[in-house]
């Protein structure tokens, strides 16, 4: 185990590509370059809030002492470090908007470790940077503890994420217009660090490719090609490259589809090349099935990024980074085929996963339609996603009578269902266990596959609103009690949270709904 505070970081990225070396934080355009170095700014009083540990022993990070603190909190880096902002760009709610950059977050240096690969390390929160427009460059504790137990969650989901090391409270006030009423009010700050083997976004590719300095670009795809896809060389390993950051977008999105996650601000400047779910906002996991959730107010009138819309607009995206790749391209009829073949590799994950959390052994003839059914069920009498797939899960041998069937399921439902609801769900739980009879595989096989892909704890945002709440009042009882649960989503454990989400957050502010203030 190694101390952040002494251990030789490595800086790949800083060595590799060109960047602005002045360190001035002025808000500005930085043309010709990749990142701009830039040091954390100072805050009164750093205090640990929460360590990672199973990720620092994956890592070989020692438990921080004084030294580290200083570095969690941004006080002190260490010598080996440099530090810099990342320039991206992107396209935010379908509009282009040009240069965005880190305006919040600081790459401090890249974690070596023992077979050769680096996990970058940044903060988030840690102050202005060039790329801060007319932001202050910090972040809140509300947003920090959000963004640090949901990543966490994820990962132990099985979901593709980006990592949190740490959480720090800086002892500095920010102010924060949360409800967007000019009634901006001083809120704790805090500071995240943030872990993966890179940050780097489809929109680090569209800025070079719209600022046409394509000899950058090119540069960039073959960094990240030979790093995070060495096997990649032949003379068309772009467009082979290309098909790998498709087919790992289109897994991320379908995880997020099975443990029922809404991202909220899926912009191009917030999707990560190697396919982690990246930049955790107003986010919300699905209570109520709803295709057309989403949680963030500013996303309210067209709700582009609901629930049900993911995986669309991952289209949308990758066709965005296409089209930032196409000049590297002598004829893009390929890349074009390429990005066109995203449906059907999404559809066969989608259903592969669908059929998972039903227990199904393999796709038949016939499930496809079963499962579209299934779904249609599903946004009609909109059961709590969670619970509605236990009780499939726990569903007795040969249940068949509709009294019974509506019983068993009760649970799972926000309101009473209508006459033809029920019948409704009848007839599909009934086609359903016709097909269970017709697996190749045990019922006993069958519902451990279910188990596995069917979370029973999820971190739900009222869950998220409480701890929040507690923590601001100085209590972490329950922030504790969620960071526990979150590392077993599978099992039982953790039942205290195995509920319907309570009335009183049905339109909670800072839980039903949330802005981007952050
Ligand atoms: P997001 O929608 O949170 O991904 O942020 C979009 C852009 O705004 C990114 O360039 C962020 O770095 C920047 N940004 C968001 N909040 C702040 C802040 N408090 N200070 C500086 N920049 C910010
Ligand atoms: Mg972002």
């Amino acid at each position: 185990m190694q101390h952040l505070s002494t251990h030789k970081f490595v800086n790949d990225f800083t060595e590799a590509f060109d960047g602005d070396q002045s360190g001035d934080t002025q808000p500005r355009q930085t043309p010709g370059v990749l990142y701009s170095r830039v040091l954390p700014s100072p805050v009164k009083a750093p205090k640990l809030l929460a360590w990672t540990t199973d990720l620092a022993a994956d890592l070989g990070i020692a438990e921080p002492d004084e030294n580290d603190l200083n570095i969690l909190g941004g006080n002190a880096v260490n010598p080996s470090m440099k530090p810099y902002a990342a320039c991206y760009a992107g396209h935010q709610f379908g509009n282009w908007a040009g240069q965005l950059g880190d305006g919040r977050a600081i790459t401090l240096g890249e974690w070596p470790l023992p077979d050769g690969k680096t996990w970058e390390l940044q903060l988030k929160g840690a102050g202005l940077t060039p790329y801060s427009r007319r932001a202050d460059g910090r972040a809140v504790l509300r947003s920090s503890v959000r963004e640090y137990l949901m990543s966490e969650a994820m990962f132990h989901l099985g979901v593709p994420t980006t990592r949190a090391l740490s959480l720090v409270a800086t002892g500095d006030q920010v102010r924060r217009d949360m409800f967007y009423d000019g009634r901006p009010a001083p809120e704790p700050g805090a500071i995240v660090m943030r872990a993966a083997p890179s940050f780097l976004r489809f929109g680090n590719f569209e800025m070079l490719s719209a600022r046409k300095e394509y000899e950058n670009l090119q540069k960039l795809v073959d960094w990240t090609i030979e790093r995070f896809y060495p096997e990649l060389t032949g003379a068309d390993k772009t467009l082979q490259w290309f098909k790998k950051v498709m087919e790992s977008t289109a897994t991320m999105v379908v995880e997020w589809l099975r443990v029922g996650f809404v991202h909220g601000v899926m912009n191009t400047d917030n999707m990560s090349i190697l396919g982690l779910t990246i930049d955790y906002g107003p986010f919300s996991f699905l209570d109520a099935y709803d295709l057309n959730f989403s949680p963030n107010t500013t996303d309210h009138p067209g709700l582009r990024y609901a629930y049900g819309k993911q995986h669309s607009i991952a289209y949308w995206n990758l066709s965005c980074l296409a089209n930032a790749i196409s000049p590297l391209f002598e004829d893009p009829k390929e890349l074009i085929s390429t990005v066109e073949s995203f449906g059907p590799v999404f559809y066969e994950k989608f259903y592969s996963m669908k059929a998972d959390k039903m227990g199904l052994d393999e796709l038949v003839t016939g499930d496809i339609n079963l499962i579209d059914d299934f779904e249609n069920l599903m946004a009609e009498i909109q059961p709590d996603m969670t619970i509605f797939y236990q009780l499939l899960g726990d569903l007795p041998d040969g249940l068949t009578d509709p009294t019974a069937i509506h019983t068993h399921f009760t649970p799972s439902f926000y309101y009473d269902l209508s006459e033809i609801q029920q019948d409704l769900l009848a007839k599909n739980i009934s086609i359903y266990q016709e097909r269970l009879g017709k697996n190749t595989i045990s019922r006993a096989v069958s519902k451990s596959k279910m188990r596995a892909s069917n979370p029973r704890f999820i971190l739900r945002n009222y869950l998220l609103y409480e701890a929040i709440q507690e923590l601001e009042k100085g209590n972490d009882q329950l922030f504790k009690k969620l960071q526990k649960a979150l590392a077993t989503p599978y099992s039982k454990t953790h039942d205290e949270f195995f509920a319907l989400r309570p009335q009183w957050a049905n339109e909670q502010p800072g839980s039903a709904t949330l802005s981007c203030s952050s």
